[in-house]
């Protein structure tokens, strides 16, 4: 039977912008489609910046509106749809991401699948983080302002990740942090306490302290897991992610005492695998530790859900076969 597809769908962008640097990006999956140049673009001025953020969404949301792919052609995150479009109100900015691009970005670790790794990754020219902060939260003023999202190597562990928390305490912003969980931050667990932090995001990828230090590169599995009880227990959203590394964390010992953990600090939980190799498919012994998990997590009540962008077209598309929910945060 013939289908005619009214439209094109993503759900991928319109509600956070990605600010690196004097960067700014529609999504994290630009680099997919036709025209890589469209999601990313230099912006001067903040005000300006996220002007352009909203028009581009707009002119994206249109054409997809009408059927046309635009500069999206070719990403797989680009669906056809029948019947009623989507809605604009949709696409409305709700989340400042900070990534990689200001002075001071670092990180103290050195995961194997990193390919920024431990190294300070940007100079001192820079746009500095705090002050792009600050006019963030200056223009929006209290009411309107976007969650804050900090993902920009290890935010604890920047020089001014202090000030910036100690700027962020008085305000009424909400905030989530990607963190690799190896530093405690008092300031962080006052704002745990506002209740003003989402979530935090930490890529465990294991169970068991042998399987850490090997992605990890450091001895710090006791930190991460005493860090992150002891922010659960504060009321905190943990978000753990584990990204499968064929032979070396898709083993069932590492998956065992993952999901236990999981479970004791009601974790929600996310798969991945490493996205610089994803062109390539994952093992079918792998494949199976990834539907072990995903399976297991359900049986247990656990929130599970997929990172798409990691796996080859064809891991996706098996996947997609096993009826699994594939989504996105
Ligand atoms: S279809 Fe792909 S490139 Fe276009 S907005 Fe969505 S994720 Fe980004
Ligand atoms: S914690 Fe994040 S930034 Fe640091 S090495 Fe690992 S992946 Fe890279």
């Amino acid at each position: 039977m013939k289908h005619t597809y009214d439209y094109k769908s993503c759900k991928l962008y319109g509600r956070e912008a990605f600010l690196g640097g004097n960067t700014i990006r529609l999504c994290c999956n630009g680099h997919l489609a036709k025209e890589p140049e469209f999601f990313k673009f230099y912006f001067n001025d903040l005000g300006n910046g996220i002007n352009e953020f909203k028009e581009r969404t707009n002119k994206l949301f249109k054409m997809h509106s009408k059927n046309l792919p635009g500069p999206c052609e070719g990403c797989p995150f680009l669906i056809d749809q029948i019947g009623q479009t989507d809605f604009l109100e949709e696409k409305l900015l709700k989340h400042i991401s900070f990534t990689i691009g200001f002075n001071g970005d670092v990180c103290n670790i050195a995961c194997i699948y990193c390919k920024n790794q431990h190294k300070k990754y940007t100079k001192s020219t820079n746009p500095s983080l705090l002050n792009l902060v600050k006019q963030v939260v200056e223009s929006y003023g209290d009411t309107a302002l976007p969650n804050l999202r900090f993902a920009s190597g290890e935010f604890f562990f920047r020089k001014d990740a202090e000030e910036i928390l100690e700027y962020l305490l008085p305000k009424k912003c909400k905030m989530s942090v990607v963190t690799n969980a190896t530093i405690y931050s008092e300031n962080f667990m006052e704002m745990i306490k506002t209740y003003r932090v989402h979530f935090i995001n930490t890529s465990l990828d294991c169970g068991t302290k042998e399987t850490h230090i090997k992605v990890k590169k450091r001895n710090l599995f006791d930190t991460v897991i005493k860090n992150l009880i002891t922010y659960s227990n504060a009321g905190l959203e943990i978000r753990l992610k584990y990204i499968f590394l064929p032979g070396i964390n898709d083993n069932e010992d590492d998956l065992i005492n993952f999901l236990i953990f999981a479970k004791s600090i009601s974790a929600k939980i996310e798969i991945s695998t490493d996205i610089q190799n994803r062109k390539n498919n994952l093992p079918s012994h792998t494949m199976d530790a990834i539907f072990w998990l995903y399976q297991k997590s359900q049986e247990n009540n656990l929130s599970v859900q997929f990172r798409q962008e990691g796996f080859s077209e064809y891991d996706r598309s098996k996947i997609k076969n096993m009826n699994m929910l594939i989504a996105q945060i």
